[in-house]
């Protein structure tokens, strides 16, 4: 019998396929805009530039200062650059550093946004932002922060690097996995995250092999499409949880954080909702889902332990209070030992029994 559900509906237009950053002053035009402010990170100002200058006298200038976590005085820069450019919507060009700044700004000013994706990452379908400001991250929804249109152009991809490639791509597959089991889950996130599971495991070998194969490169991105969709619909729990304490309060970097983490949290949560986690079981092999992510970050060479990434063995016992301290739903009891044996095994980078 299909179990009951709420859709709460899709707002954001979506545009994918090869070159389509050309549609971009078409869909700022679509808006009703007639200024828009590029952002990018310092590392894509050459390409915001060149948006920019596509986007013509639909253009109102760059701002290339976009960092990880959103911190807020970078946000009051771009607020003022937007504020002197006289700009009337935002153009996002990156990962989800650069959305999040995007997504600052648009909640703060009321600002639409165009953002193109270049990234695995998956905030561009989301309500949410994660800010930082003296040292402390936090996170809120609203749906003024979902972007308005999403301009997924696979081309751009191509220059991802391989290794941000993979932790991206494992990153996105952490969105799905805790989809699969969100209490608020319903059939649209269900199919297009059951339909990103093959996607990335055909892709991801292909990419490793040929960085630049755009058949796989458009798999990869249609998949985090559908992650990134998951993510913005439906309630997060444990593994969302575990990569934002590691990213906040210890400064580990994000996408390998997500990468290392996931087999030992769907691992974790695998006893209780092993039905649901079939689709990631089925796809990755081994007969459990998380010993099959394993396996498969393993082989393409992905980061597998905590301690590569910079986190200390003192730290797991602070981690494990700060990862409890406060209740949240998820599947199986959240307890502080187990927690605490799963952040061993991720740190030590074994394979999840
Ligand atoms: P990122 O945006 O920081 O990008 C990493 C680096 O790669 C940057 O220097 C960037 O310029 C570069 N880069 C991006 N795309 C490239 C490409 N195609 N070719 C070459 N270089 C490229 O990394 P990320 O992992 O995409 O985003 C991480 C941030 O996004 C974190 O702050 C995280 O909290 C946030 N995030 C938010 C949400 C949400 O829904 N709010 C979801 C996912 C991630």
């Amino acid at each position: 019998m299909t179990r009951p559900f709420t859709f709460p509906g899709l707002t954001t237009r979506v545009v994918f396929g090869h070159g389509t950053l050309a549609q971009v002053p078409d869909e700022v035009a679509r808006l009703g805009h007639h200024r828009a402010l590029v952002l990018s990170t310092p590392h894509q100002q050459a390409e915001a530039q060149a948006l920019a200058d596509r986007l013509g006298d639909r253009a109102a200038g760059v701002f290339a200062g976009a960092v990880m976590h959103t911190p807020t005085d970078v946000t009051d820069q771009a607020i003022a650059a937007f504020r002197a450019a006289n700009a009337d919507c935002v153009v996002s060009l990156g990962g989800g550093s650069t959305t999040g700044l995007g997504k600052a700004i648009a909640v703060r000013t009321g600002a639409d946004q165009v953002v193109i994706p270049t990234t695995y990452a998956g905030s561009e379908m989301t309500d949410i932002l994660g800010e930082t400001a003296g040292g402390e991250k936090t996170t809120r929804r609203d749906p003024e922060i979902r972007p308005e249109v999403v301009v997924y152009d696979v081309d751009l991809t191509l220059t991802l690097p391989l290794a941000l490639t993979v932790t991206s791509a494992l990153n996105a597959i952490a969105h799905a996995m805790e989809g699969f089991y969100a209490p608020d889950r319903h059939p649209v996130t269900e199919a297009l995250s059951r339909d990103a599971m093959p996607a990335f495991r055909d892709a991801l070998p292909a990419l490793a092999k040929d960085p630049q194969d755009k058949k796989a490169r458009a798999k990869a991105l249609y998949a985090a499409w559908g992650c990134s969709l998951t993510l913005g619909h439906v309630t997060m729990a444990l593994h969302h949880k575990l990569a934002h304490v590691l990213g906040g309060s210890f400064g580990l970097p994000h996408a390998e954080t997500h990468a290392v983490l996931l087999p030992h949290t769907t691992a974790y949560n695998e006893p209780a909702v092993e039905d649901l986690l079939r689709p990631i079981a089925d796809t990755f092999g081994y007969d459990a889902a998380g010993k099959g992510l394993w396996h498969f970050a393993k082989s393409l060479n992905a980061p597998l332990r905590l301690s590569d990434l910079g986190l200390k063995e003192a730290d797991l016992d602070r981690a494990t209070e700060i990862a409890t301290k406060n209740p949240y739903a998820n599947p199986r009891p959240v307890t502080r030992d187990g927690i605490r044996h799963l952040l061993q095994q991720a740190f030590d980078g074994r394979c999840p029994a």
